[in-house]
């Protein structure tokens, strides 16, 4: 190994970095890929080790402002996971000679980082997908924009922010990256083994993980709606939410803290104070407030021009940090999770993730119940 398996993030800087193609990125029984190197392509010249950011831990930065945000344009909103800034930052950078990089949602191949040029392709970047997506070779195609003179939108979560900085080894002027407040993310494997006992269309299929701030898995074949399922009644979803089936270093993650990797955090603003402003976040709240931290002066300077296209207002970072937990600690591995990782190997997802996740279901659907029925007693 490059460095130790457990604190291994997959984030692919080795991958790129190896100008022999010594390094293959594996899947391991429980479908969670690591770097795994042919020992008769490799010339020990040490790269892998030098870009890997658990063994060259890259600055990180106190950030300097806070703000509750969301996009003005109501569809973007509506399409993204919190207030649709990222779409937003991509736009701006696009239209300024720029290209952005992001994950998509097609799972008949990998979920993975993919290249756009045009605003009008920016909607296959949107959205947040609660799985761990692959950074493959585009950690080499952003160098070659970057000394190609194009201004290069990154984001992703904070381990491949850290990927790209190290893999880079330099600050580049046109470079600007954001980080997601990231609670952890499972493995693509457990994703297709949901979806593929659902359903039996094949083609194009695409994947959505929420209904504006409700989690939920949603399959598209060529466009069309094919599974709609809420928390309650999800394994896949339920086990993310309950960090039941996260990579293993995600539980000690050097990244969730409130110091931050790129010029900018995104998240939600899970925390922010509803009564404020004559209780406008409480009517808002449903289209998705987004978090936005500004780490660095790039970072301020992106922020300073998409202002004009969207709502902002400053907030404290305290309040920030006591609404979301990802700003303050990694997420608390599952008490379940050992015993999923047996039962999965011994009889495989479903029956897996029924017997460690029947409780938490019951729990959710008792919730959901007792909700609806508070809702109902509010019209009578
Ligand atoms: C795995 C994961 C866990 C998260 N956990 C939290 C959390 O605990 N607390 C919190 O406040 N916010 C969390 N978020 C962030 C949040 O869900 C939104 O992504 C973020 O607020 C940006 O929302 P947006 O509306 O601005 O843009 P959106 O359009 O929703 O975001 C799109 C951007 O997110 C990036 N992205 C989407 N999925 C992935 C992925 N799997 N890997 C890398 N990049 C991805 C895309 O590249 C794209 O540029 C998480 C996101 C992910 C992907
Ligand atoms: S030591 Fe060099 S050649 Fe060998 S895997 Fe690492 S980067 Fe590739
Ligand atoms: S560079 Fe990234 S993928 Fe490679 S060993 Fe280090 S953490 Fe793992
Ligand atoms: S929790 Fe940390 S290590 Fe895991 S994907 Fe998120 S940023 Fe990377």
């Amino acid at each position: 190994m490059i460095c130790e398996k457990k604190d291994c993030t997959g984030c692919f800087a080795c991958y790129n970095i190896c100008t022999k193609n010594a390094i293959e990125m594996q899947e391991d029984e429980m479908g969670y890929i690591y770097p795994v190197i042919n020992q008769e392509k490799c010339i020990n010249c040490g790269m892998c080790k030098k870009v890997c950011p658990n063994i060259n831990m890259i600055e990180l930065h106190k950030s300097k402002k806070t703000y509750a945000m969301w996009n003005n344009n109501k569809n973007i909103r509506n399409k993204s996971t919190s207030g649709g800034i990222a779409t937003m930052l991509c736009e701006y950078i696009i239209e300024n000679n720029g290209v952005a990089y992001g994950c998509n949602n097609e799972i008949n191949d990998n979920i993975k980082f993919i290249r756009i040029e045009k605003k009008e392709d920016l909607y296959k970047v949107q959205g947040s997908k609660y799985v761990h997506a692959y950074i493959l070779d585009n950690y080499k195609k952003i160098k070659d924009d970057l000394i190609n003179e194009k201004t290069v939108m990154f984001i992703g979560t904070p381990c491949q922010v850290a990927g790209l900085k190290n893999y880079l080894g330099k600050e580049y002027e046109n470079l600007y990256t954001a980080d997601i407040v990231c609670h952890g993310v499972p493995p693509q494997k457990l994703l297709r083994e949901e979806i593929s006992k659902k359903i039996n269309e094949k083609e194009n299929l695409t994947v959505s993980f929420r209904e504006n701030i409700k989690y939920c898995l949603k399959v598209y074949s060529n466009g069309k709606l094919v599974l709609k399922e809420m928390q309650d009644k999800n394994f896949y979803i339920l086990g993310f939410v309950k960090s039941l089936f996260n990579r293993e270093n995600c539980y000690n993650c050097k990244y969730a803290n409130s110091k931050r990797i790129g010029d900018i955090t995104l998240g939600d603003f899970w925390g922010i104070n509803k009564d404020d402003n004559n209780g406008l976040y409480r009517r808002e709240e449903k289209l998705g407030i987004s978090l936005c931290l500004v780490n660095t002066g790039k970072g301020e300077q992106l922020i300073n021009n998409i202002k004009d296209k969207c709502y902002f207002e400053e907030r404290s970072v305290e309040e920030a940090i006591k609404g979301n937990s990802q700003l303050r600690s990694p997420a608390i591995r599952n008490k379940e999770y050992f015993k999923f990782k047996k039962l999965y190997l011994k009889y495989g997802y479903k029956k897996a993730s029924k017997k460690c996740l029947k409780i938490d279901k019951l729990k959710k659907k008792i919730k959901t119940f007792l909700s609806k029925e508070k809702q109902n007693c509010l019209f009578i």
